[in-house]
């Protein structure tokens, strides 16, 4: 069994974008700029957020979090994404989800532009993603892609079981993984809580990605000996012996799946890295194609 290391590879890519930033700046060129837009203060977004912020600083690229009160109405954030599509400095930007519940969330996203949408979430990017032409891939299913293909994981030919249908992780995976190329080139099988058999399915698959969120879901007994397992769920569950009061856990019961596996992608340390990695190379991406356009 081998670690799907996702804390090492996420570092490796970001010493390599921080090589291209020296790079960039040595050239006289503008760096990559990302802006986050955060509403509300809930922690675990504001968790996130402060992450990507904090990483992008460290790796060179300019960063701007743009905070704004839960009581933020939709046309505000409305305005905010209008600015931040006209702000020529700012190559790529992503508004954290969740939003409050008196926006709508679709109708946020359509108005990003998408040649700045790094998350990847616009219909335009998400149908290109589908269609296997260039566009920002959104990062957790983009980082699972990346991890395959460090770890030379075969795909082709192999039966794929996506667990979750999400518009963030299952349902892109499951095109992603059925597309032409590599990795890719698998028969997939997508399943959600209306599967029936869901049992039997998992059992004769040769990858599963679980994107459920229910702790300990996978258990050893229900998948195929030498299988990949790949682990995206985070859940945060209450742990005394923590000194935030919690621990995050996946949907895989890591130490009797990993028995059974020939890759498995620990949580933490798996997926979840390869996730803030991703974001950044979009970011880099979405500076080389705005220097194309504009010439700065
Ligand atoms: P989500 O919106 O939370 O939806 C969960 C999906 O799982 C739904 O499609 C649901 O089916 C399905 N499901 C729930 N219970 C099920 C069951 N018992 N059997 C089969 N399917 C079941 O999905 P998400 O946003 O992708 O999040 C999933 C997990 O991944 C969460 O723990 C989240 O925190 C984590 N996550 C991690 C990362 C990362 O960077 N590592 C990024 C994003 C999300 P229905 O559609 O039928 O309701």
């Amino acid at each position: 069994m081998e670690i799907l290391d996702g804390k090492k590879v996420s570092n490796d890519i970001k010493n390599e974008i921080t090589v291209a930033v020296q790079e960039m700046k040595a050239n006289g060129e503008k760096v990559p700029h990302l802006a986050a837009v955060l509403v509300g203060d809930d922690g675990a977004s504001l968790t996130y957020v402060g992450s990507k912020v904090k990483t992008c600083e460290r790796i060179g690229f300019d960063s701007t979090l743009v905070r704004m009160p839960a009581t933020t109405t939709e046309e505000e954030l409305l305005e905010k994404v209008k600015e931040l599509n006209e702000n020529d400095d700012i190559d790529g930007f992503i508004v954290q989800l969740p939003l409050p519940p008196q926006i709508d969330t679709q109708k946020v996203l359509l108005a990003v532009n998408p040649d700045k949408d790094v998350d990847g979430f616009h219909p335009m990017n998400f149908g290109k993603m589908a269609l296997n032409l260039p566009t920002f891939i959104s990062a957790t299913p983009f980082g699972i892609l990346e991890l395959l293909e460090r770890y030379k994981v075969e795909t082709s030919g192999k039966h794929t079981v996506v667990i979750g249908r999400s518009d963030i992780v299952g349902k892109p995976m499951s095109i992603l993984m059925g597309r032409k190329g590599c990795p890719g080139d698998s028969t997939v099988t997508l399943t959600h809580s209306r599967t029936k058999n869901i049992e039997s399915i998992i059992a004769q698959a040769d990858i599963v990605i679980s994107a459920l969120g229910v702790p300990n879901f996978l258990k050893a007994e229900m998948v195929k000996e030498g299988a990949v397992i790949i682990d995206v769920g985070i859940t945060r569950v209450p742990d005394e012996t923590k000194k935030s009061g919690y621990s995050i856990v996946g949907d895989v019961d890591f130490a009797e799946v990993s028995k059974k596996a020939s890759y498995i992608t620990p949580v933490p340390g798996g997926v979840g890295p390869m996730t803030i990695a991703m974001l950044l190379k979009n970011t880099l991406l979405a500076r080389k194609r705005h220097r194309e356009v504009t010439g700065v």
